[in-house]
């Protein structure tokens, strides 16, 4: 067997180790007898390891006790309705006519779609001129102190720009589509109102989607919108009201739990920062690759990077699929190359890409 190096940007690569416990689980979990897929959701078997991956996830985030995490079905994409549906009422109980929304890529684009048919959206920033490569500055920020949430990406999957800081917005809500960035470095979660992703980067396989939620921002909800897209329904039955997706809510705990063994999160940003780092260095020191995104604000999960002759993009993608380097095309509306580099990256996978970065540019003389 020969495990790539897959950079792909979701579903994307999981920790071997852990892979390798679930296959050492997959047909008798624990002496159940029985794969962790067969269990009922309400049997003590899953409700322990339901319950270990929220506590191993509370530890690694170090989230407050005020906060609920949430571990639901539906993708980032049902959060893009679901966060106005259940935020426009304040806690307050008074109806909100807007939300602030920063608008930095084709991912907080598509929440700005979706929100503006339950509200008016006010577009705090809007980088669409830039070609989103880059972010606002903190200091240009106006926001609406009546809006009823803040809404952001802070890492735009598809040209891999990221914020360097957190936006303050005072008393209104600070809500973070974070699919592409969550547990890539420390972060301090009261700052958030809500922090959503889904799973199929950082956590574990798709499926599962992770909301964690300030407590006053739950049930605020009208009372004729779906119950599936009320926060209450889950929070109050911990996240059991229907059948979870618990599969991948098991994968996500392996995936928290190594995420602890690695030292957890200050361990895991060291690393994400000098992998980044790294490949950053090799395409600009390169007359051959290029990245056009803001120095400041590259993000660390996903790299995209051109080839100053674009002719060259499929030799690029076939010479470095036979050295197992895999799913470095591009998105398609960016082209050129992408690595993603989530936290189950090897570093040995960034250096083995960055030797045959430069084996190829060598080659152009
Ligand atoms: N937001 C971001 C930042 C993403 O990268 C993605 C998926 N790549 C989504 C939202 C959509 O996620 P899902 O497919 O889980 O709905």
């Amino acid at each position: 067997m020969s495990r790539v190096f897959n950079f792909s940007a979701g579903p994307a690569a999981l920790p071997a180790e852990v892979l390798e416990q679930a296959q050492a689980e997959m047909l008798d979990w624990n002496g159940s007898g029985m794969s962790v897929m067969e269990m009922s959701h309400r049997g003590k078997d899953y409700m322990s390891i339901a319950a270990k991956a929220e506590a191993d996830l509370r530890e690694l985030m170090d989230i407050p006790e005020n906060y609920k995490v949430l571990f639901l079905q539906g993708g980032a994409s049902s959060q893009f309705a679901m966060v106005p549906i259940n935020l426009l009422n304040g806690p307050d109980g008074k109806k909100r006519e807007s939300a602030d929304y920063l608008l930095t890529g084709q991912w907080s684009k598509k929440a700005v779609a979706e929100a503006k048919r339950y509200c008016k959206v006010n577009l705090v920033a809007d980088t669409t001129d830039s070609k989103f490569t880059t972010v606002p500055e903190e200091a240009s920020l106006k926001f609406d102190p009546d809006a009823a949430y803040v809404h952001y990406t802070p890492n735009e999957t598809i040209v891999g720009v990221e914020f360097d800081y957190i936006p303050d917005t005072g008393d209104v809500p600070l809500v973070a589509d974070m699919s592409s960035s969550i547990l890539s470095r420390q972060i301090d979660v009261s700052k958030f109102g809500i922090i959503y992703a889904g799973a199929q980067k950082n956590i574990g396989p798709a499926g599962l989607t992770i909301v964690i939620v300030r407590e006053d921002l739950i049930g605020n909800a009208d009372a004729s919108m779906p119950v599936m897209f009320d926060y209450k329904t889950f929070a109050d039955n911990e996240s059991m009201y229907n059948t979870p997706p618990t599969y991948s809510w098991y994968m996500a705990g392996l995936v928290f739990a190594w995420g602890l063994k690695k030292g957890g999160m200050s361990a895991i940003e060291a690393t994400n920062r000098r992998k980044a780092e790294k490949l950053y260095k090799a395409i600009d020191d390169s007359d051959f690759f290029s990245n056009p995104v803001d120095v400041q604000y590259r993000s660390w999960m996903n790299v995209p990077f051109i080839l100053a002759d674009a002719d060259q993009d499929a030799a690029f993608i076939e010479q470095a699929a036979a050295k197992g380097l895999v799913t470095l095309k591009g998105h398609r509306s960016v082209g050129g190359m992408r690595a993603s580099i989530y936290n189950a990256m090897p570093e040995e996978g960034i250096d083995t890409l960055i030797a045959f970065m430069q084996e190829f540019e060598n080659a152009q003389a």
